[in-house]
């Protein structure tokens, strides 16, 4: 030590006993005595500890997963995930007891959605029928239409009549005619359609006079099918005493017609035309029941 210390003559100082090193070599046997007081703190503060304690999330009370099927252990997660591993026979006997109901809850339930899959494919068809048979009362096709055109420029024949038909069930008897070169002032311009009530066999139960609106529809033929340009037209009768011939309760076999005198013009029911294909237009009748009674 002395020798040293004679090569630094420029080293005034006192020299000191005690070195860094040995200052920390101190600190640490400071620690390693006063360990058990205090043994978390350095590690904490300077590195992992080696053994972790319990995660605060593994102290959280839960209940077993098998809960739902009857087994009421509830500990912390810690606990339960040991219940699990040793409770494996236990848990099986609970999910046995409950396959048994739960399948025949699952077959009812399925039996149940079926029926009413079957009400409901019941219930549109119903529907998609009642639009189809009670979209219209009644089409009608006029065939041979050049030749009717002909008989009515003559003369012989201006008037052409449908077969009757019923406006609904046990409903009005009626009739459409139709004038192919016009009736009276639109005779050359425009072709008129008109309606009869006829004497029917319910006529008894019927409510009188007829008061139901009448539409008429001339078709459009044309291919393509989303643009189509029916000629539509509504008559409703005004219920005048006038008009009482037309619309009250036939005494004869037939009431005087009364219709559209301009429903379309001559012009637009050209050979090949949207309205005359084949030489055959159609003509549909629909009959407004909202404001008839039902029986
Ligand atoms: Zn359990």
């Amino acid at each position: 030590m002395s020798k040293s210390h004679s090569k630094s003559p420029t080293d005034s100082r006192p020299m000191t006993p005690v070195n860094v090193v040995d200052k920390s070599h101190h600190v640490q046997i400071q620690i390693e005595e006063d360990g058990p007081t205090f043994p978390k703190s350095p590690s904490l503060k300077h590195g992992r500890p080696k053994t972790p304690p319990k995660k605060s999330e593994d102290l959280e009370i839960t209940e077993c997963p098998f809960n739902d099927y009857g087994c009421d252990f509830r500990s912390d997660r810690h606990e339960v995930k040991k219940h699990i591993r040793d409770s494996n026979t236990a848990h099986i006997a609970l999910l046995c007891e409950n396959i048994g109901p739960m399948k025949r809850d699952i077959i009812q339930k399925i039996g149940d959605s079926a029926i009413k899959l079957d009400e409901a494919e019941d219930c549109e068809f119903r529907m998609s029928s009642a639009n189809h048979l009670y979209s219209c009362q009644f089409i009608w096709p006029i065939m041979d239409y050049a030749e009717k055109v002909r008989a009515a420029k003559k003369g012989t024949a201006p008037v052409i009549y449908s077969p009757p038909f019923l406006t609904h069930r046990g409903g009005y008897k009626i009739c459409i005619s139709w004038a192919p070169f016009g009736d009276g002032e639109a005779v050359r311009e425009h072709c008129s359609i008109f309606v009869s009530i006829l004497r029917g066999d319910h006529d008894s139960i019927l409510t009188w006079p007829f008061r139901s609106p009448i539409t008429f529809k001339l078709l459009d033929q044309s291919k393509d099918k989303k643009h189509l340009k029916h000629v539509i037209d509504t008559l409703t009768p005004a219920i005048l005493d006038v008009n009482m011939a037309f619309l009250s309760r036939p005494k004869t076999a037939r009431n005087p017609a009364f219709g559209i005198l301009k429903f379309v013009p001559m012009r637009d029911m050209k050979v090949g035309g949207r309205y005359l294909k084949n030489d055959v237009v159609y003509l549909a009748v629909d009959v407004d029941l909202s404001g008839i009674p039902a029986f």
